[in-house]
């Protein structure tokens, strides 16, 4: 039986750690997620109590749940969850769903902690790395990013199209981590700091990348996900891939004018040609391929130029907007406010 002064002792000592144990918050996007919705809290909330309890982050810390809209069951699950003071979960519901890298960053700009850990919710992302970031972080870095080690899982397209993407990317001079998606740890200052990013056209990594804190990755084996599909269907994807090239890079422009120039040349050539055979041979038609074909040439040409110059456009015109991102519709937490 422990006497009242080792008692006082150790209230003074769970003080200490609690003070230097950082509020932990994890980001979780959820459209239409009713299926992995519960393995998923479940299994988030013995990781942050495991956590707590070896003293590594404070009991204040939350998992905050961004329902993107959905039109399932998942805002209930969310709300009742948050009921109950053991699955320390808070409760973020858009207006409506804005996609996933709108949910993501109203889920970080909202959410309360020292430090904050995004991740998806279909347990694809191994939460085991969430101890391995916490340490890089704890070892002085601001932003960790979890990189898949593997991608054995994942189809063969969907290896060599993401392979080729982060190559592109690289290419267009956009600084991208490779192979990671956006499952990350971010410290307080590097959240503030992309809080002043206004930008709507979000592709949140290329963008975290330019806040230039002390950063480093912890690798991780991506799995298959836990149940329900996909919400990210090929459209979606590409509109990200795209999105990412234009958002942050000129360089398709720069490509049109290559290109012009190339076509330019290569009609002269064909001038050339065509010239040539007029004088030299008794073709028949002669001039038909000396003017269709430069025709179709240079109408296609036209017309990409034309699209990539207004996709510049729109995204200047959405910009100038300055249209806020995402409307909270409700908040709901665990218990009464966790961080002051
Ligand atoms: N998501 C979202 N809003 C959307 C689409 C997806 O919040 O409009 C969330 C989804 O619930 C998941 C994460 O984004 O937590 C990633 O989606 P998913 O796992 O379906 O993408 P995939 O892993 O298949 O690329
Ligand atoms: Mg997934």
């Amino acid at each position: 039986m422990p006497s009242s002064s080792t008692a006082a002792a150790d209230t003074v000592a769970a003080t200490a750690v609690a003070r230097q144990a950082p509020v932990l918050g994890v980001v979780v996007p959820c459209y239409n997620e009713q299926e992995v919705f519960p393995e998923t809290a479940r299994r988030l909330a013995a990781l942050l109590q495991g956590l707590i309890d070896a003293g590594r982050i404070d009991p204040a810390s939350r998992t905050w749940f961004v329902d993107d809209g959905s039109r399932d069951q998942t805002w209930s699950l969310i709300e009742a969850a948050a009921e109950q003071p053991a699955m320390r979960v808070c409760g973020i519901k858009l207006s409506r769903n804005r996609g996933h890298q709108v949910a993501l960053l109203a889920g970080i700009l909202t959410a309360k902690g020292d430090v904050l850990i995004s991740v998806d919710a279909d347990l694809q992302d191994d939460l085991g790395a969430i101890s391995q970031m916490l340490e890089a972080f704890a070892g002085g870095h601001d932003i960790v990013y979890g990189v898949r080690s593997a991608r054995g899982t994942d189809s063969a397209f969907k290896r060599l199209t993401a392979e080729g993407y982060y190559r592109v990317l690289d290419r267009l001079g956009v600084e991208i981590v490779f192979n990671h998606a956006d499952y990350r740890l971010m410290s307080r200052r590097a959240v503030e700091a992309l809080r002043e990013y206004p930008e709507s056209n979000l592709f949140l990594r290329g963008l975290i990348p330019q806040l230039g804190f002390p950063s480093t990755t912890v690798a991780y084996e991506r799995a298959e996900r836990f149940a329900g599909e996909s919400k990210y269907p090929l459209g979606k994807m590409l509109a990200l891939a795209w999105q990412g090239m234009t958002s942050f890079s000129a360089a398709p422009l720069r490509m049109i004018t290559a290109l012009g120039m190339l076509v330019s040349v290569l009609s002269l050539g064909m001038g050339l040609w065509a010239f040539g055979v007029r004088l030299f041979t008794d073709a028949a038609l002669p001039g038909w391929a000396s003017i269709v074909i430069p025709l179709f040439l240079i109408s296609g040409v036209q017309l990409l130029s034309l699209g990539v110059i207004g996709e510049y456009l729109a995204k200047i015109f959405l910009e100038t907007k300055r249209r806020p991102l995402f409307f909270v519709d409700r908040l709901v937490r665990s218990d009464t406010d966790p961080v002051s």
